[in-house]
């Protein structure tokens, strides 16, 4: 159905809650306080090694650090150092997550949006692109390639801003999304946790979409510099507002919704600054709400199709600078799940996981209607950007298995209510580790019966073969308990967890 540019016009302009905005603001100002995290970076360059190595044994006692500290390794450089930062940030991950990664597949719902972010191949000016929103039967087609051939039980739902998508939309097809079973070779599929991408949304949406069941909602920053921001996101546009995009995750918790997912797009200003950013945003939300954010990503800018990325090419993240990022993060805010995603090579993301990343995506299609389609080829005119790797989840899963890190599928936590708070109090206390290792080898297991190459399920032996003498040896009161669940996952019932 055609929608008239004054309907369009009229929908954006209902959009931004004034009061929603200020009702958070201190005297008028908002958290990223510019100027102090410049003098911070300014004043913590050039570190000694014992300060360093102090700021590594808080990290590694799992505590969040200062922006001072958080600076101070922002700035090493000296290679030994750097050594010591990696081999610290994968015991911080291990201590909280153990040897578990946690895939999924995003799946871009449309591309319709009326917002014109310079960046973005789905920007409104951009006429060239071939705009689309899948309907209803068009998502279960997704679903049942998805969830019936390559076996995701997690996914992140992706939406513009336009009206053809609005909230209504997304409720609407977040729920087909649960509805469809595929049946499997022993059991059936499904996706069980739909973490949604979404724009900044007010409270009385934000409610609407808790009671949907959602996973994690998710909404970057793009940057957190406020002029750079501005130069990006042309005024008149609602994501124009910085403000209101920097405050939906307090108007997320307001709603009740406590997995919340924060980023920024690498790229647009210095990366030491956005990281500050990220860890002054993870920092404001647990003094205000108690939790942190649930998951943190750092994406690099990609070109995409009729976009400009000139003037910023000073700020483009090399190799190098993105494993500091990632080593940064992990350090600062060690209780949080860090997404890196098939943008990256394989080996980018191979070394990213070997130092604390705990989530990334694969068998990736980011056009719109892509994984039915199954082209296997890139379409600028329907993609966001360009990707990195196109590996299937199979072989994805088969690297990390050589790795000696197992592929969880769990997605227990919010069914049973282990969100938010809980899920940090449990994480900190290392209760969640237990649940989180019967779950992770249950459902490896479930996903090599029904999805599995032969190479993969050999490769997977080990991996299973050792967690679960570990489950055995530190779990022993749970171990029947599991290997009961276990029969019956071989014998074909799906879904089964603590
Ligand atoms: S980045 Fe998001 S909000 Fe901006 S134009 Fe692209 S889809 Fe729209």
């Amino acid at each position: 159905m055609a929608i008239s540019t004054e309907q369009i016009d009229s929908w954006i302009a209902g959009r931004i809650k004034e009061d929603e905005i200020t009702k958070y603001t201190r005297d008028g100002k908002d958290f990223i306080r510019e100027e102090e995290i410049e003098q911070k970076l300014e004043s913590n360059q050039n570190p000694d090694s014992k300060k360093v190595k102090d700021i590594l044994d808080k990290s590694l006692s799992v505590e969040n650090l200062t922006p001072d500290e958080a600076a101070v390794l922002i700035h090493v450089t000296d290679p030994q150092l750097l050594e010591l930062m990696k081999e610290t940030a994968l015991k911080v991950k291990k201590k909280v997550y153990d040897n578990r990664i946690v895939t999924f597949a995003p799946l871009y719902m449309g591309n319709y949006c009326v917002n014109n972010c310079a960046y973005c191949g789905f920007k409104s000016e951009n006429a060239d692109v071939k705009r689309k929103v899948l309907s209803k039967q068009e998502i279960i087609k997704e679903i049942e390639v998805l969830a019936g051939k390559i076996g995701h039980k997690r996914l992140v739902v992706v939406y513009g801003e336009h009206p053809r998508n609005d909230i209504d939309y997304i409720i609407s097809s977040i729920k087909t999304i649960y509805d469809v079973k595929v049946k499997t070779k022993h059991g059936f599929g499904s996706i069980r946790r739909v973490n949604v991408n979404a724009p900044a949304f007010s409270i009385n949406d934000l409610r609407k979409l808790r009671e949907v069941g959602l996973g994690t909602y998710q909404v970057f920053q793009e940057t957190y510099h406020h002029k750079t921001y501005a130069c990006i996101h042309p005024e008149q546009t609602i994501k124009g507002n910085y403000r209101w995009r920097l405050y939906c995750m307090h108007r997320a918790f307001e709603a009740g919704i406590d997995d919340v997912g924060i980023g920024a797009l690498f790229g647009f200003y210095d990366w030491k600054f956005e990281v500050m950013g990220l860890l002054y945003h993870a920092l404001e939300l647990e003094k205000r709400f108690g939790i942190g954010p649930h998951t943190i990503s750092f994406p690099r800018l990609e070109p995409a199709l009729n976009t400009s990325l000139n003037g910023f090419s000073r700020y483009r993240v090399s190799d190098k600078d993105f494993m500091k990022i990632i080593l940064a993060v992990r350090l600062a805010i060690p209780f949080t799940g860090m997404i890196i995603t098939a943008r990256e090579s394989a080996q980018i993301r191979r070394e990213a996981i070997s130092m604390g990343v705990t989530q990334t995506d694969a068998s990736t299609k980011i056009g719109i209607g892509g994984y039915s389609e199954n082209s296997g080829r890139q379409d600028k005119q329907k993609q966001q950007f360009i990707l990195g790797d196109t590996r299937s989840l199979d072989e994805v899963i088969r690297e990390f298995a050589r790795m000696g890190c197992i592929t969880s599928f769990c997605t227990a936590g919010y069914r049973c209510g282990r969100t938010g708070k809980r899920i940090m109090d449990l994480l900190r206390s290392g209760e969640e580790g237990k649940f989180c290792k019967f779950n992770a080898v249950l459902t490896f297991k479930e996903w090599l019966d029904d999805f599995a190459s032969k190479e993969t399920r050999i490769a997977a032996v080990p991996v299973l073969e050792k967690e679960i003498k570990e489950i055995k040896e530190t779990l022993p009161e749970v171990f029947p308990r599991f290997k009961e669940y276990y029969a019956r996952i071989e014998n074909g019932e799906r879904d089964i967890y603590i």
